[in-house]
């Protein structure tokens, strides 16, 4: 073999090993992207869950909570509803729950709805 011919054969080697190198980065940076992605996924189940009130909790807030919306003092289509939402950090905890009627619980979630896109329209 000549010594240009083997030349050109390391510098192949030295090529191919980079391509190497930078398809293992590659590898390795999509397992990190997997690994946040699941970790988003289990977020996002576990605050949907937290939505939702415990048996146990329901249960004792039913026996000893008012039955008319804390609203407008209706009796029908009563709702639980946590005072400060938990996505705002409220707790399951009989203090942070009233009955809302249906009318009321949805009008209060239109607000904050409503609230949320103004604050999001002033921070842009
Ligand atoms: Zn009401």
């Amino acid at each position: 073999m000549d010594d240009a011919r083997e030349k050109e054969l390391l510098d192949l080697i030295k090529r191919l090993h980079c391509l190497m190198e930078d398809y293992a980065e590659l590898l390795r940076l999509e397992q990190i992207d997997n690994k946040l992605l699941k970790e988003k996924i289990v977020e996002l189940r576990n605050k949907k869950q937290n939505h939702y009130l415990s048996t146990e909790q329901k249960r004792k807030f039913l026996s000893v909570a008012k039955k008319v919306c804390a609203n407008c003092r209706t009796i029908e289509n009563l709702q639980i509803d946590h005072i400060i939402p938990k996505i705002k950090g409220g707790t399951d905890e009989i203090s942070n729950l009233q009955f809302l009627c249906y009318k009321c619980h949805k009008a209060k979630h239109k607000k904050r709805e409503a609230e949320e896109e103004i604050k999001k329209a002033g921070e842009v």
